[in-house]
């Protein structure tokens, strides 16, 4: 174990990168933290506790996963960088409840992941997450009906915006029903760009994503491709945006649905709920597209 466990200071942190010759790659949204007030609060806001079994993603050079490792029972960590992992095979030597697994979290079989390393979970996932691709991440993890209690991660402070936004907030979009489908989301911390080496151009906040227990019986790729296609023309009133989409429905058919969901055709995306989208997704016809 390294003479100071604490990994968050911007000279240890220098120090480590020099002794290995890492330099950061901004294609895989590199941008380490440095700052050990908000690793503090990323695990206090994920509510890690000895008995929480912990899915890292993009551990770098381990800061967050010491954190992690101290507080919870089991950490296992998925990095894509391969110059990394000798790096945290010293930042994380002698913490022996954290693995560190070689990989690609979007090709990754996660429920294979959490069946080996979890016994079956549940499991909570914590981490600053490589930017480009935060919504497709999210979107596995929130979709693959994973034994997942919650999501504790850093995005874009846009991105957090949109997913936090209400009905007729223009923050509101596709991003907000989806992610209100699968959760309820909370703001944990905002973050200023200066607590990341490199800095990233942009602000974050951390979110935590709690997974809903039961979610509703419907067909869920119909429902998306309604929401998909209201949002797709959000300044056209919805009956606009649904007749104009593609789907091989007509008009009045839309309308009816739309009324028997008690929405007005003359709505506006932006406006209507993700309960009400539900109601309208089970009252049109099969789509499709
Ligand atoms: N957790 C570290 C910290 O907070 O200092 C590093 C966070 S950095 C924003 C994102 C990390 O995700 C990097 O280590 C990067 O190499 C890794 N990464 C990028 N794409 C990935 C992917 N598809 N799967 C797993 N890790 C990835």
């Amino acid at each position: 174990m390294m003479e100071n466990r604490r990994l968050y200071s911007p000279k240890q942190i220098k120090e480590v990168l020099d002794k290995y010759g890492f330099t950061f790659s901004k294609s895989l949204g590199q941008n380490f933290l440095i700052d050990g007030n908000i690793v503090r609060k990323i695990a206090q806001g994920a509510n890690i506790t000895k008995d929480s079994y912990v899915l890292e993603i993009g551990p770098g050079m381990g800061t967050l996963t010491e954190e992690l490792a101290i507080n919870a029972k089991k950490v296992v960590a998925v990095e894509l960088d391969r110059k990394l992992l000798p790096i945290l095979d010293e930042t994380l030597e002698g913490y022996d409840n954290v693995e560190v697994v070689y990989g690609d979290i979007l090709k990754i079989d996660l429920k294979q992941l959490i069946d080996e390393k979890f016994d079956g979970g549940p499991i909570k996932v914590v981490a600053n997450l490589p930017y480009y691709v935060t919504t497709p991440i999210i979107g596995k993890l929130l979709e693959e009906g994973l034994n997942i209690e919650s999501l504790t991660v850093m995005v874009q402070k846009e991105v957090a915006d949109r997913m936090m936004a209400k009905p007729g907030s223009k923050n509101y979009g596709s991003l907000s029903v989806f992610v209100n489908f699968y959760s309820n989301p909370q703001i944990v911390v905002k973050v200023p760009n200066t607590v990341f080496m490199p800095k990233p151009k942009v602000d974050s906040a951390v979110i935590k994503l709690e997974l809903k227990d039961n979610l509703p019986d419907i067909d869920r790729a119909q429902f998306f491709k309604v929401v998909k296609a209201a949002f797709s023309k959000r300044r056209k009133t919805i009956i606009n945006a649904l007749s104009t989409f593609g789907f091989d429905v007509d008009k009045d058919t839309i309308r009816n649905a739309l009324e028997n969901s008690g929405i007005k055709a003359e709505e506006r995306a932006e406006n209507i709920s993700v309960e009400d989208f539900i109601k309208l997704s089970t009252e049109l016809p099969p789509l499709n597209i």
